[in-house]
């Protein structure tokens, strides 16, 4: 049902990224009057700068090491040569596509689309454009943007945002961070033929990860050819008459490079929206506070994805659209619930985990058994490639059941999202065990863990 002239709808959805896209099209099929403001382009940080060109990307950089390998299998390898403008340009024709198959999905399903920045003009009001929309509820889906560190010479580094669209790809790249998207763009440029340092503050990279994953896929990065720097926070960027940059660092010699980027987290998309101006209450990292049911301190005013900040991933923010939808306009009240998220990091070798790191098990449990294998992949034992897999399970030891699965290693993520269903639904070990594996694949190694490693 189109919202028409009149203006007034049920929900007005602020952003049509992942989250924002996905509650206007179950609204409005839920027949609900629903209109999306959009300041950018449809499908938002994970259509455009996001998930799907930096997957696309991370294809382009495996292509090295399957190039390689087909030579350990009889295969004659002839020149190889890497085109930068091609990958940007069949990567822009892609997301040009998709942007149209979202914009698409939202007419099709009877929501009235405008573009331009929106905000807030009270609990009820949304302005955009010059004009006024009365809503019922409001919805604010306007995600995240990256934070650089403030330091001397920050002007001359880009962020993840800018790396999509460079016209040429540099010789020499120092990427900051030691987060999902430093590793990701680090393997991407190391795998392109980029002179590639990884520099990170910490000890361990991937902190908020199983402790084994974070030390064993800095070995994995550094065996491809990554510069690791640990310990090693940004102090400053300058640059020469020639253009070259030179990255200072509070650890080791400086870093002379064609370019620095920044991958160190993002903050909560809010300025400008009017949010003080409809009442609705932020924590101090500019993240808006909402409840389980997504809603703010106002109730008209719902909040999902990067904005809210609680998992910053597609299929949460998505998830979260459909449960506000649901709770409004399907008489069916759905509380979000974030345990056992399974998770990727398409670095090379990738890397994937679902419920508990062993840390985190030991703090919730009186007893955990862990069960690890590291070991070389069938494809590689051809040739001399060390890249080795490893896989661990965590196993709350009172009840038998699996808290964790973690992984690095080829398709990762793909391998994980099935395991993810068995640990969700609460698979004991012996039921692990019990589960016949398909041979030979490098994933049933998880139904054949036996020994104990802890
Ligand atoms: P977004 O998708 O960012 O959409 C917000 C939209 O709101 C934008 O289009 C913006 O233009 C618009 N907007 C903002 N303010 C206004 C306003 N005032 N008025 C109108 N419109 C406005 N997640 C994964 O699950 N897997 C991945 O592999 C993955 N890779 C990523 C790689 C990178 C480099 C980055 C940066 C993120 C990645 N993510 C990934 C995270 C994922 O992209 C986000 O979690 C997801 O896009 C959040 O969705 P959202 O709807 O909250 O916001
Ligand atoms: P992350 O939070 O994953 O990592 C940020 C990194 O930057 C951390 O290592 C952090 O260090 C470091 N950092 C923060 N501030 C500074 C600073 N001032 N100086 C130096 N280092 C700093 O954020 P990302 O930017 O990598 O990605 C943003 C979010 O997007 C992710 O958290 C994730 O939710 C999502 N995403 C998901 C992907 C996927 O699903 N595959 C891919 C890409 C992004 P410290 O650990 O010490 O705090």
């Amino acid at each position: 049902m189109s919202a028409g002239e009149d203006r007034n709808v049920d929900l007005f959805v602020i952003g049509g990224g992942s989250g924002g896209v996905r509650a206007a099209r179950f609204a409005a099929g839920f027949g609900a009057r629903v209109a999306i403001a959009e300041a950018g382009r449809f499908g938002g940080t994970c259509v455009n700068v996001g998930c799907i060109p930096k997957k696309l990307f991370s294809y382009a950089a495996h292509f090295r090491d399957d190039m390689h390998d087909a030579a350990d299998f009889g295969w004659t390898v002839g020149e190889t040569r890497f085109d930068w403008p091609t990958l940007i340009a069949n990567k822009d024709r892609e997301i040009a596509r998709l942007n149209g198959v979202y914009e698409r999905l939202l007419a099709n399903a009877g929501v009235e689309i405008l573009r331009g920045h929106a905000r807030l003009a009270d609990a009820h009001t949304v302005e955009v454009g010059g004009t006024r929309w009365q809503a019922k509820n409001i919805l604010v889906a306007t995600g995240s943007w990256p934070q650089m560190p403030s330091i001397p010479g920050a002007e001359h580094a880009i962020s993840s945002n800018e790396a999509f669209a460079l016209e040429r790809l540099p010789q020499r790249a120092v990427v900051v961070g030691g987060g999902y998207i430093a590793l990701e763009f680090a393997s991407i440029f190391n795998g392109l033929g980029v002179e590639t340092t990884l520099a990170y503050r910490g000890a361990r990279l991937l902190r908020h990860f199983d402790a084994e994953l974070g030390e064993r896929i800095a070995d994995e990065l550094a065996k491809k050819g990554v510069r690791l720097r640990l310990n090693a926070a940004p102090l400053s960027i300058t640059r020469s008459g020639n253009g070259t940059l030179e990255a200072r660092f509070s650890e080791g010699p400086p870093v002379a490079a064609d370019l620095v980027m920044f991958a160190t987290g993002r903050v909560p998309n809010t300025h400008g929206l009017g949010l003080e101006t409809a009442g609705v209450q932020c924590a101090a990292d500019g993240r808006i506070l909402v409840d389980r049911m997504l809603k703010s301190n106002i109730d008209s005013v719902y909040a999902i994805g990067d904005v809210a900040n609680q998992h910053n991933l597609t299929p949460v923010a998505t998830a979260e659209g459909m449960a506000v939808a649901r709770t409004l306009f399907n008489n069916e009240p759905t509380p979000m619930d974030y345990e056992n998220i399974a998770t990727a990091v398409f670095c090379n070798p990738n890397l994937a985990t679902v419920g508990l790191s062993e840390a985190a098990a030991r703090k919730r449990f009186a007893a955990v058994d862990v069960y690890r294998t590291s070991f070389r992949a069938l494809k590689h034992t051809l040739g001399e490639t060390d890249e080795r897999l490893f896989m661990k399970l965590v196993v709350d030891a009172t009840s038998a059941r699996v808290v964790g699965a973690h992984m690095i290693g080829p398709e990762a993520g793909e391998i994980i999202q099935g395991v993810a269903i068995a640990v969700r639904l609460g698979a004991t070990k012996a039921q692990f065990d019990a589960t016949i594996g398909i041979h030979p694949t490098s994933a049933e190694e998880f139904v054949t863990l036996r020994e104990k490693a802890a």
